[in-house]
């Protein structure tokens, strides 16, 4: 219903096929926002198309479909939504925050320090490109002040975006818009109220509070669900090919996935039972922050 104003949104890089990590992340989303008697979206995030599997989307659709999920609103596609990520670089701009960089990465590497995701960028054309050079990204001119947010799973959390990050890359040299630019555009287009995703982005939020604070638009509530790692405590990420989940046998990956967010073990035997019990059971405050050795899915668990 819409009553309740909690608005609450999936957004899956088409990248391969629905994985378990994502899954976990699907299922702590959808839970709450039906516990809230919310609204739930799916938006696909193919901004990157050299980075896109054909036939991606439509995979992790039609899994999602076949594991219970239920959107409320036509599926956003970021592809077609590049004219409002170029009127908000345009409003940056206005406001004096955007600058070119000619830079290169490797130039980059060898001159800067290391940050919380990488090389800080040194500045180097902060206050104008130097002589010859062209212009390959833009930049966000970043503030020191730090943004800090209280996670719903993972407590209060955040850095100085200027002194941990740095000036940060809003269109890349490709030309294509950055994700931090994209998700904040399309999470207040779409009036989301709560984000509830992986905790590999937890360092993104600053960045993407400081882009909501400069163009003026909400912060939704955060919950950063842990990260499921690899039996070689590697995170499993679509890039690296991990495990797809089974849309054939959607029970078992559902009942492991509920497991690892902490909530109370039930003994659901149809889509329909598990959905009714998780949304009726769902308790955010149990979600760990993070997973331990032994909670992590044993080959062949799934
Ligand atoms: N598209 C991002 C990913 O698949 C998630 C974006 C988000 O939830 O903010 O990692």
């Amino acid at each position: 219903s819409v009553a309740s104003g909690y608005r609450g949104r999936f957004a899956p890089s088409p990248t391969g096929p629905l994985h378990f990590g994502s899954l976990l992340a699907a299922v702590a989303s959808f839970a709450d926002a039906r516990a809230h008697d919310g609204v739930w979206l799916l938006r696909i995030e193919d901004l990157d198309r050299p980075r896109e599997v054909p036939g991606a989307a439509e995979a992790i659709q039609r899994t999602l479909r076949a594991f219970g999920f239920e959107w409320d609103e036509p599926v956003v596609f970021q592809s077609a939504r590049l004219d409002a990520y170029d009127a908000a670089l345009a409003r940056l701009e206005a406001l004096g925050l955007v600058y070119g960089c000619g830079c290169s990465r490797a130039e980059i590497a060898a001159r800067a320090r290391a940050g919380l995701e990488g090389p800080i960028y040194p500045g180097t054309c902060r206050d104008g490109l130097p002589p010859g050079r062209k212009v390959r990204s833009l930049r966000l001119r970043t503030a020191t002040d730090p943004i800090d947010f209280e996670d719903r799973i993972q407590g209060r959390h955040g850095h100085s975006v200027a002194e941990s990050i740095g000036d940060f890359v809003l269109r890349r040299a490709d030309g294509l818009h950055a994700y931090q630019l994209a998700v904040v555009v399309d999470d207040a287009w779409q009036a989301v109220t709560h984000v509830v995703r992986g905790a590999d982005l937890l360092l993104s939020t600053p960045r993407q509070i400081e882009l909501q604070r400069a163009l003026g638009l909400p912060t939704p509530i955060h919950a950063h669900v842990p990260l499921v790692l690899d039996d070689q405590g590697r995170k499993l990420s679509k890039s690296l090919a991990a495990a797809p989940v089974d849309a054939a046998d959607p029970l078992p990956a559902l009942r492991l996935a509920w497991h690892l967010l902490g909530q109370e073990s039930q003994a659901a035997v149809s889509l329909h039972d598990f959905w009714r019990h998780a949304i009726a059971g769902w308790r955010i405050e149990r979600v760990p922050a993070g997973l331990s050795g032994s909670l992590r899915p044993g080959p062949g668990a799934m």
